[in-house]
Order: C-alpha cells, then sequence, then structure tokens
C-alpha cells in the first residue's frame, strides 16, 4: 500500500539520521565530558503548541529518558510585550498530554532575571560587555553585513567603572526605551554577523507578566536562553537550524559567564508538513475571519486541535519516531500522521455502524414491530474488544450509495435481484425501490433470509457484498463533520497577494447521520470506528446528549497518492 512506503522510507531515513544527536550524547558520556544527561523544553508562552513543537518535546523527552536523564519544562518569559499567561497553562496541558513528564521541574526563566544580571554586570567588570547609546538604526548601520565588516561603536571603549554606572542607571529607569543598550564586546569583523558586539540587554518599560514592574531592562534571547540552560544544568540544549549560526555566540556566553560544565547546543531540522497552516499569523486570521472555530478547530495542526479531532499521544510518538531527526530541512507528507493514527486505532476502537447519507430500506417479510438484539463483535480483528448488542427491525437506513437501480458492472451491493449480507445480521435479497417525483429513491424494499443469521453457523451460499445498517426505531441521530486539508500544497498555498490559498472544502457538516444506540453515550474525546465511513471522535466543544457532535479524525483508506 502506497502509505507504506512512506513510513517505510521514513523508517530508513530514520536508520541513517535519527542517531546524530544520541551518537553525540554517547560521546559525550563516553568522553566524560557529562555524566548525566538532562534536556528541556523551552517554549514561549505566546501561543498555542503544533506539531512541529510535539517533535521538539518527544525527541527532548525521548533523550532524558533514554540515558536516564532528566526532562524540563521551561517557559522561555523573557520578552515581556508577546507573553500571555492563558498560553501557560495550555503548553502545560499539552506537554503533558503528550506523555513528557516534567514531574516538579517547571521553570520560568524571568525567575532567573537576577542572575541574568548579574552575569551581565560580570561580563562588564571582564571588560567583555559595554553601554551602547547608538539608536537601533545605527546599530544595524555599524553592524554591516555578510560582505563587509562592521564598525566599532564610538562607545565601546567606556571604562569599566562608568558601564557599571550607566548599566545600573538603565536598570533604575533612568533611561527611555532605546536609549541605551548593554552589547557584548567581542568582534566587529567577525565573520560571523551574530558575534559583532551583540545587544545583551535593552531598556523596556513595560510590565511583566511574572515579576510585574521590578525590571526595566530584559535579557535578549542569545544572551538569556544559555544562562537558563547553565542555570538548570542542561547538558544537550537541543534546538532548530536558524540557531546554529548562533552556537558561537552561546558558547561565548556560558564560557565567559564562567559557568563550569557548560551546556552545549545541538541543532536539528523543524518539522514542516504538507497541507497545513502553522504559522501564527496565519491561523490568527483564520480565526479573526470566522473560518475555523478557534486555535483547536481540527483542521488546524495546534496540539489541541489534533487532540480536538480525536488524534493520540500514541499517534503522535509514532509520527514523531517514523519521521526521525534530521539536519537539513524538508516537509513531511500530511498523509504519514493519517497512517500513523488508523494503526494506533486499528485494533483499539470498538467497529460501529453509522449511516451518513442515509435511505430507509424495508425488509417486506420481516415481523413488523419485532426489534431484534444482535451480537456483534466490537472488532474482529481483536476478540478482546468483546461483542455489542445491536437492535434490528424492519425498517433499516442504509447509505444511498448502496443502492443503484441500474448498477455497472462489479457492483456487489444493492440492486433489484441482488443478495447481499447485512452486517453482522442477516442476508437480504432487493427487491425493488420507490421514488419520490424526481426520481430520487425514497425506499428500498427486500427480503431476508431467517436461515442467514450472523453467527448461526450458515454456510449454504456467500455473497460478495456486505453493507452497514442502522435500524430506524432504535436509531440515535448526529451531526457529522468531515474535514478536508485546509489548505492544498499541489495548488499552492498562498494566493498572490500572500493571502491563504483555502480548500473550499475543508469543511463539510453531515447534519442527520443515523449511529446506533450504543453510541449516544459518547463523552468528549471518545473515538471509534464508523464502519466503511473512518475513525470519528465526539467533539469536546460542540457534542452533547441531545446534539451529538462527531469529528471524522481520518478516513479508511489512504488518499495519499504516489507521486
Ligand atoms: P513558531 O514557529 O510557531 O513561532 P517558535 O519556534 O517561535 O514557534 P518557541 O516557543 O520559541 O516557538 O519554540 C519552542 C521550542 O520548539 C524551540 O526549541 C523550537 O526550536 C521548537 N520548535 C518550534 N517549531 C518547531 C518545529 N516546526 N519543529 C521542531 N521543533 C520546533
Ligand atoms: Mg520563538
Amino acid at each position: 500500500m502506497e502509505e507504506k512506503i512512506t513510513s517505510a522510507e521514513a523508517e530508513e531515513k530514520e536508520v541513517v539520521s535519527k542517531n546524530f544527536i544520541e551518537q553525540e550524547i554517547e560521546k559525550d558520556l563516553a568522553e566524560g565530558v557529562y555524566d548525566h544527561v538532562q534536556t528541556r523544553f523551552p517554549p514561549e508562552p505566546n501561543g498555542y503548541l503544533h506539531i512541529g513543537h510535539a517533535k521538539s518535546i518527544i525527541l527532548n523527552f525521548g533523550l532524558a529518558k533514554k540515558y536516564g536523564g532528566k526532562f524540563n519544562l521551561r517557559f522561555d518569559d523573557t520578552n515581556p510585550t508577546k507573553e500571555k499567561v492563558e498560553f501557560v497553562e495550555s503548553i502545560k496541558a499539552d506537554v503533558q498530554w503528550l506523555g513528557a513528564d516534567y514531574e516538579d521541574r517547571l521553570f520560568f526563566a524571568s525567575d532567573y532575571f537576577d542572575k541574568m544580571y548579574e552575569c551581565a554586570v560580570l561580563l562588564i567588570k571582564k571588560g567583555k560587555a559595554f553601554v551602547c547609546d547608538l539608536t537601533a538604526d545605527q546599530i544595524r548601520e555599524y553592524r554591516g553585513d555578510f560582505k563587509n565588516p562592521g564598525k566599532e561603536s564610538p562607545y565601546r571603549n567606556r571604562s569599566v567603572e562608568e558601564n557599571l554606572k550607566l548599566f545600573e542607571e538603565m536598570k533604575e529607569g533612568k533611561y527611555a526605551d532605546g536609549e541605551k543598550v548593554l552589547r557584548a564586546k567581542i568582534d566587529m569583523a567577525s565573520p560571523n554577523i551574530n558575534m559583532r558586539d551583540p545587544v545583551l540587554y535593552r531598556v523596556a518599560h513595560m510590565t511583566h507578566h511574572n515579576t510585574g514592574d521590578k525590571w526595566c531592562i530584559y535579557p535578549m534571547y542569545d544572551f538569556a536562553h544559555p544562562i537558563e540552560d547553565a542555570i538548570e544544568h542542561i547538558t544537550h540544549s537541543i534546538c532548530t537550524l536558524e540557531f546554529e549560526d548562533h552556537r558561537p555566540l552561546y558558547d561565548w556566553v556560558v564560557r565567559e559567564c564562567e559557568f563550569p560544565n557548560p551546556p552545549r547546543q545541538i541543532e536539528f531540522a523543524k518539522l514542516y508538513l504538507t497541507n497545513v497552516v502553522t504559522g501564527k499569523r496565519y491561523i490568527k486570521k483564520l480565526v479573526e475571519d470566522g473560518i475555523v472555530d478557534g486555535w483547536d478547530d481540527p483542521r488546524l495542526v495546534s496540539i489541541a486541535a489534533l487532540r480536538r479531532r480525536g488524534y493520540t499521544p500514541e499517534a503522535i510518538r509514532m509520527f514523531v519516531d517514523l519521521v526521525g531527526v534530521a539536519k537539513a530541512n524538508s516537509s513531511v507528507d500530511y498523509a504519514l500522521l493519517e497512517y500513523c493514527i488508523r494503526e494506533d486505532l486499528k485494533l483499539k476502537k470498538a467497529r460501529m455502524m453509522a449511516v451518513l447519507d442515509p435511505v430507509k430500506l424495508v425488509i417486506d417479510n420481516y415481523p413488523e414491530d419485532q426489534i431484534e438484539e444482535l451480537d456483534v463483535p466490537n472488532n474482529l480483528e481483536n476478540p478482546e474488544l468483546g461483542d455489542r448488542k445491536v437492535p434490528f427491525g424492519r425498517e433499516l437506513y442504509i447509505e444511498r450509495e448502496d443502492f443503484m437501480e441500474n448498477p455497472p458492472k462489479k457492483y456487489f451491493r444493492l440492486f433489484p435481484g441482488n443478495e447481499v449480507r447485512l452486517m453482522g445480521a442477516y442476508f437480504v435479497t432487493c427487491t425493488g425501490c420507490e421514488k419520490d417525483e424526481n426520481g430520487n429513491v425514497t425506499v428500498v424494499h427486500c427480503t431476508y433470509d431467517p436461515e442467514t443469521k450472523s453467527g448461526s453457523g450458515f454456510t449454504g451460499r456467500k455473497v460478495k457484498g456486505t453493507i452497514h445498517w442502522v435500524a430506524a426505531k432504535t436509531a440515535v441521530k448526529a451531526e457529522c463533520r468531515l474535514y478536508e486539508n485546509i489548505v492544498d500544497e499541489e495548488k499552492g498555498k498562498l494566493n498572490e497577494d500572500g493571502s491563504l490559498n483555502l480548500n473550499p472544502n475543508s469543511l463539510t457538516i453531515v447534519p442527520e447521520a443515523w449511529i446506533e444506540p450504543a453510541l449516544a453515550d459518547a463523552k468528549a474525546y471518545d473515538s471509534f470506528q464508523f464502519v466503511r465511513n473512518g475513525y470519528f471522535c465526539a467533539d469536546c466543544k460542540d457534542s452533547r446528549p441531545d446534539h451529538l457532535v462527531f469529528n471524522r479524525i481520518v478516513s479508511l483508506k489512504s488518499s495519499f497518492k504516489l507521486k
């Protein structure tokens, strides 16, 4: 099958590349660089986590676990402009849901502001940092570019005493935003632009969600992050490729701030998925424009959205494993994620009957008011899931596509004169249909053979088609939501004006599906296979006992095309 090929390819890639971080760690342990392994996931609390973050979480947690080490969750909340407390709670919930247990090691970078300040003072005393009065624009201008070396700031040679005094005054609020910054004194001629006297601290008169108004100077990411890692005794600081050029600065900070046993940074490629939208800016717009019903709309790939759609942590972990860890950016086909959820649910979930596009089937020789409780196995591939009772009666709902008056060749379902099996029940032979004035089929008629009851050991004859059904009298109504990708990569994700090229069919609402009564008690996040229609999950936002709503997690077959 096609999707097997994708996963096999991914698996092969995994063997080659998955181990590059592990190899580094094992080397460090063997050489005694570290005697333990400590990793962390450092989200900025400025949005919901998505599938890419899941990869980082699972990777970092997995490495700690593999080497008997520890895993921290640390909020990188050093930037008071963008952060929101609401995201802290959602991120904690997502990390826990994924199974990455940080135990009692939940940290906030803002708790280290005092230590960061001390580090800055130490750098000044060592002549490695200076207060600079250039404006942001001037600093940019002086920095030079790939071709041209930078120019030294005229403030670069201030004395240690003057720098100490000015930095103290920055902290005390004597200066307006942008008036002064603290910069590292490294090398304006460095071929690595990150090393050209980078800014370490800026003035920002802002209230921080954790430290309130205690500070009006805030550390820059490149200065703060290595210090956070060092304080927590992180050994391997794993981050994405765009930080590769920042690594010399990372090393400079931990070395010059004199941390014993400094952490080391290792970069890996970001996870990109085809046919999905992960950019915060785009998602925000989709939410604001009412195209999706929030950050957890099941068409998105935030962790909350995947959970709401019915994805499991097991499926996401399997996906991350199959994709592996690479050193080069690439996009993974969305179909691989679907493959993983199918694999995970296949044996775990009961296979129930639900009719999404109903037409009535009347068994004319079946007793009028009789309701039989049939024993139907929940999952033929997994007998451990047992049986359930399914009511059967004279009038049933079947899928409209399971009857054709004039069928093409190789159509084995209902057509006049043909016999099929009603799943878990009897054989029925189609006798005809009724139509309305427009020629639409309104009722299909058939007769049943009582000898053919499922489980009775009947072996008299075989039929080629099996169809599912729901007894009309006891059927329960439900809304089903069917999804397609919100954008189509092949057609181009973006329009010429930069807006998203949305798939108009990303959501189809089936307002009146008929489901078996056993499904009526479905609670939020409960999931099932609906025979032939796919895997479905009770919606956590909109499903109520008097108005059931099911999200289709994934169809049963891959729509993935081999290119
Ligand atoms: P976004 O791209 O959504 O803005 P971000 O990188 O700004 O995400 P952070 O909160 O800074 O989000 O990221 C936390 C951690 O998650 C970082 O270590 C980052 O490298 C990692 N991460 C973010 N996106 C991905 C991704 N697509 N694949 C793997 N890891 C990622
Ligand atoms: Mg970020």
